[in-house]
This record gives structure tokens, C-alpha cells and sequence, in this order.
């Protein structure tokens, strides 16, 4: 009641909550207080949570952040908002996020900007921006979110939270609604490394509703917080250092490094020569993967259907032009381009190459070291408004994170301190399902 009251007061100011679902979260506390009266005592029973609004929610509107799901309450709960709720945790709504998931800012949301609460003048990064922002400003402890191209980690960092985009296939992706289907991947953002961990342990894990879940033992990432870091070596890629970095970002991440190297670890240059074309590939792969996802939105199936329409074509394209925004409508056309006959070898065969010399960049460098340490973003958190007039300039915003979508491996992103009274995010990525690392990492610094 506490949250839900400074939900209340604070969050038309951010507007990270796209719906508060008072009603079920007290039904979900009361019950998670049967529970422990009945002698349960998880860590996440009665926990308060929020989910980014593309996980489905029975009976719950699941919106996308998009016009064209305003009206659509899915008939069943995704995976991780099943497990979740079975761990006990109570959710107390669905968060604001970019349009499908496609932005860096959170500005591409039908239901407005959300803002950063560290300066309301600023973004909170994106597509999870509400997860982020929510936690940020202590409307909840933890959130879900997901991660295409760094939407977990990039808004974790823009907000001094702690974030990790899990191993491809490592958390289900049933019950959420689909951008790139090869990258996609949901985590959780919260303020420390161990609530990460809880919020993970309950997340991951085998589910036969989706065929990319790998069936895997989960570790136990509680238990490996405590590990010390002793021996553990890390690689710096000299990529990650380069043009376009903010030298006081790079500092801030070298002083994570010396704290790192007292606790024992040791430091390696190395080089991920391919990612310079990590970018023009991501932003061929993504679309093409959303253009084909996104057409099931019809007018026919599901959400927004236009007013009288003159004949089937007519219900398509205006229900479409409607319905969807400029950068969903951009990154629709931009994909159906690549996949177009004549072009396909060119662009969309091209960046899957592209996509597997990234992999291969990171299997060889995961020969010499344990874990990859960079920034998280070039740039601290923009204006609100900042990029609208050139995507571009914010699809350059995810070079760091978008090479662990395409390659599949687990990042995370946690908090190196302000700037001018702005966030600072540190990046970790390590091997295939070596989050437990990850977490431990961020825990010991932490
Ligand atoms: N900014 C990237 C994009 O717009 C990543 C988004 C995401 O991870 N969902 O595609």
C-alpha cells in the first residue's frame, strides 16, 4: 500500500507505469501473506514487482507500449510472469517501454515519454525505460524487462541500476510479445546484483512452450554472489575504448577496473575486431525478424482495428497506418526491405555472416579471460527530444550492447557512479549461461 501510494504521487511525473493493477496486488499480498503465516518463506513471496507491459498478464492489458494492443488483455499469463507469481511476488503493474521494444529513450511509447527521475529533463534509456525508471525513483525494488539490443542493460545504466540480459534461451520467451525472435531475451533490472539473482533464480529455466528455451540445470546464483573474484581475469576489448566514447565514462569504468584489480582480478587488452559492423547488421536483423512478428497485426487478430473500413485491403492498411508509430512503421518497411527478393543476399544474409564473426570474436576471446568489462553506453543519459530527429544517432547509442544479442551471451550492466549528477553504467559480459559469473562479479564490486 506503502508503493502503491508513491506510485500514486510521484509516477505522474515519470509516467513509468503504463497500468497500476491495485486490486490483483493486494488479492496477490493477501495471498502471499497466507502463505509465510503457512510457514513458506521465499525471498520473493510478498515482494512487490512490476512487469515491462509486452509480457502478457491475464485479464491484465498487455499494450506494447503501443495503440495498437491498447485494447488487448491477453487470455494467459507469459511464462516469467507465471513464475514470478508463483514465487510469491506481487505485481503491481505494467511499466511504460518504447513502442515494440524498438528505441533507446523510451520516447517512442504511445502512452508518452517517460522520464529519468535522476533529472525529469532527461531519458531514461530504453526499451524497458519504465522498469528502469520505477525502480529508479523507488516505486519498486524490481522489475522485468527485456533485451533485443540492450534494453535491459542500456536503461540499468542511464538509472544506476544493476541489469542483466540472460544467455539466449536461458529465460522463456513465451507470453512475450515478440520483436526479433533470435534476440530477444527477458532479465531483470533492480538495484543490486543480488536482487538480480532472486529475481533470475525465479525467471530462468527449461519451458517447453518455447522452442528456443534451453534445457539447461539452472545454477544457483544466490549462492555464487559470494565467491571471490581472486584469479578472475577480465578482458578490456580496445573497440569498447574507442571513437565516440566519453572520455569521463571511460574513466569511470577504469576506476571499476582498479577497484576490481584489489579484489584480485586481473586485466587483459584484447580485441572483438568485428564490431564495428555489429550495428549495420544488428539494425538489418532486428527489423527484418519484427517486420515478419509484426504482421500478424492486422486489424483481423488482435488490438486496434480502424473505423469502417471500405473492404478487407482498406482494414489492413489503415488499421496498420493507424495503429502503429513512426519508428515501428520505420523499422517495418526497413526489414521488409532486406527480406525483399533481390535484396536478401545482400542485406539480410550479409549481417547473419556478420552475426556469426561477432560469435566467433567473443568464443576466441573467452579463450584468455573469464569476463569482457566495457561501458555500458557511449553517451550519459540525452534530453528528451535530443535524438527524435535523427534515429541514427540513437541506434549508435547501442554499440556496446547489441554484439550479445547477436552473439547470444549473457551481459550485464551495473552502476559506476555519477557524472555532472548522471549515472554511470559498467558492462560485464562472459561466456554462454555463465550469468552466475556475471552476478558474482557485480555482487563483489557491488
Ligand atoms: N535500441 C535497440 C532497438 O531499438 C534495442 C531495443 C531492445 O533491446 N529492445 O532495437
Amino acid at each position: 500500500r506503502t508503493l502503491l501510494a508513491r506510485i500514486a504521487r510521484l509516477d505522474p511525473q515519470l509516467n513509468s507505469f503504463i497500468t497500476v493493477t491495485e486490486e490483483q496486488a493486494l488479492a496477490q499480498a493477501k495471498a502471499a501473506d497466507a502463505r509465510r503465516a503457512a510457514g513458506e518463506n521465499g525471498a520473493l513471496l510478498g515482494a512487490p514487482i512490476g512487469h515491462k507491459d509486452l509480457f502478457c498478464t491475464k485479464g491484465i492489458r498487455t499494450s506494447c507500449g503501443s495503440k495498437m494492443l491498447d485494447n488487448f488483455a491477453a487470455p494467459y499469463d507469459a511464462t516469467v510472469v507465471e513464475k514470478l507469481g508463483g514465487a510469491g511476488a506481487v505485481t503491481l503493474g505494467k511499466l511504460n517501454m518504447d513502442e515494440f521494444a524498438m528505441g533507446s529513450a523510451n520516447e517512442s511509447s504511445h502512452y508518452g515519454p517517460v522520464k529519468n527521475p535522476w533529472d525529469l529533463t532527461r531519458v531514461p534509456g530504453g526499451s524497458s525505460g519504465g522498469s528502469a525508471a520505477a525502480i529508479a525513483a523507488r516505486l519498486l525494488p524490481a522489475a522485468t524487462g527485456t533485451d533485443t539490443g540492450g534494453s535491459i542493460r542500456q536503461p540499468a545504466a542511464l538509472t544506476n541500476l544493476t541489469g542483466i540480459k540472460p544467455t539466449y534461451g536461458r529465460v522463456s520467451r513465451w507470453g512475450m510479445v515478440a520483436y526479433a525472435s533470435s534476440l530477444d531475451q527477458g532479465g531483470p533490472l533492480a538495484r543490486t546484483a543480488e536482487d538480480c539473482a532472486l529475481m533470475l533464480g525465479a525467471m530462468a529455466g527449461f519451458d517447453p512452450k518455447d522452442s528456443t528455451s534451453v534445457d539447461q540445470p539452472l545454477d544457483d546464483y544466490l549462492a555464487a554472489l559470494s565467491q571471490p573474484l581472486a584469479g578472475l581475469r577480465i578482458g578490456l576489448p580496445k573497440e569498447y575504448f574507442g571513437e565516440g566514447l566519453d572520455p569521463k565514462i571511460a574513466d569511470a569504468v577504469m576506476a571499476v577496473v582498479e577497484q576490481l584489480k584489489l579484489l584480485g582480478a586481473t586485466v587483459k587488452d584484447i580485441s572483438l575486431p568485428n564490431m564495428q559492423h555489429a550495428i549495420p547488421s544488428y539494425y538489418v536483423i532486428a527489423p527484418a525478424e519484427a517486420s515478419s512478428n509484426l504482421s500478424r497485426f492486422d486489424g483481423v487478430r488482435f488490438g486496434f482495428r480502424c473505423e469502417s473500413p471500405v473492404d478487407l485491403i482498406d482494414l489492413y492498411k489503415r488499421s496498420r497506418a493507424e495503429g502503429f508509430g513512426d519508428e515501428v512503421k520505420r523499422r517495418i518497411m526497413v526489414g521488409t526491405y532486406a527480406l525483399s527478393a533481390g535484396y536478401y543476399d545482400a542485406y539480410y544474409l550479409k549481417a547473419q555472416r556478420i552475426r556469426r564473426l561477432i560469435k566467433n570474436d567473443f568464443v576466441s576471446a573467452f579463450e584468455d579471460v573469464d569476463v569482457i568489462l566495457g561501458p555500458t553506453t557511449p553517451n550519459l543519459a540525452w534530453k528528451l527530444g535530443e535524438k527524435n530527429a535523427d534515429p541514427v544517432s540513437a541506434y549508435l547509442e547501442d554499440i556496446y550492447t547489441i554484439t550479445a544479442n547477436l552473439a547470444g551471451i549473457p551481459g550485464l550492466s551495473m552502476p559506476a557512479g555519477f557524472i555532472d549528477g548522471l549515472p554511470v553504467g559498467v558492462q560485464l559480459l562472459a561466456p554462454y549461461f555463465q550469468e552466475a559469473r556475471l552476478l558474482n562479479v557485480a555482487h563483489q564490486y557491488q
